[in-house]
């Protein structure tokens, strides 16, 4: 599904320079659930972000789905981001004025996808992350845990290939980022394959395989037993 190599970044600042990645090199096949995890500022994010398209390697190559994700305009790129990748942040990154419907029917309007269809499809979205009851609310009128469940229907809504989360439960606490990772596992046992960026041991543990960076390189790539999330709340639960 996803195949890089031999990828580089760098951010350049004036006369200074920072080689954040230096030769990178992984895939993840169908159907994964892979977390990236290293301390803060050891480019969870740049590399998510190349994955993502939003950003492009200095030096590399990165196929996604077969199709090689070079030099492509912004129209090209924009389709592709939208047929092949669903986003999840740390910030969830809502339109404060728009309802959570509206929010999740957003990725649909620029597939060109009419109203009525769009809505309909953003309801069903919103009944699969448990807020149907909540399809009127803005976000102001939500729990965090509940955003992020908003942010990951919207993400879900164009069925892409490949969820990118970048700290999906960076701002939430014990009890919510579980149900967060319940959510994303529930998702990712029906076969979507997921990519998730996070510095916190016990939420890497929830994925399949883990994937540590450390001063521009992997260090590691280990599969691992699966933390069932809903198991790892009630333990939080029972020692409190
Ligand atoms: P992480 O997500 O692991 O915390 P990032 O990928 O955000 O790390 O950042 C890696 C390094 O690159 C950090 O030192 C950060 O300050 C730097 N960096 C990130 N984005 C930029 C940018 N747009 N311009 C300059 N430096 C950047
Ligand atoms: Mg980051």
């Amino acid at each position: 599904m996803i195949e890089i190599s031999d990828l580089h970044k760098s951010y350049h600042m004036g006369s200074n320079s920072l080689h954040v990645l230096k030769g990178i090199d992984f895939s993840v096949k169908e159907g994964e659930m892979v977390s990236i995890m290293g301390s803060s500022g050891s480019g969870k994010s740049t590399l998510l972000n190349i994955l993502g398209m939003l950003d492009e390697a200095d030096l590399g190559s990165y196929t996604l789905d077969g199709k090689l994700i070079k030099n492509l305009n912004e129209k090209v790129a924009a389709k592709y981001r939208n047929q092949f990748l669903g986003f999840i942040f740390q910030s969830f990154n809502l339109i404060n004025y728009k309802t959570a419907l509206d929010n999740v029917a957003m990725p649909l309007y620029y597939q060109g996808v009419k109203r009525a269809e769009r809505m309909e499809k953003a309801y069903h979205y919103l009944e699969k992350v448990g807020l149907a009851n909540w399809a009127s609310h803005l976000p102001s009128e939500l729990s965090g845990g509940q955003k992020q469940r908003v942010a990951i229907a919207r993400a879900l809504a164009s069925d892409p290939k490949v969820l990118l989360a970048d700290e999906p439960t960076g701002a939430l606490d014990t009890k919510t980022s579980c149900e967060v990772m319940e959510l994303i596992q529930q998702i990712n046992d029906e076969g979507k394959t997921i990519l998730l960026v996070t510095h916190e041991d016990d939420i890497a543990h929830m994925t399949k395989r883990i994937v540590r960076l450390k001063d521009g390189l992997i260090i590691d790539d280990t599969i691992v037993t699966q933390v069932r999330a809903d198991e790892a709340r009630r333990n939080a639960e029972a020692h409190v």
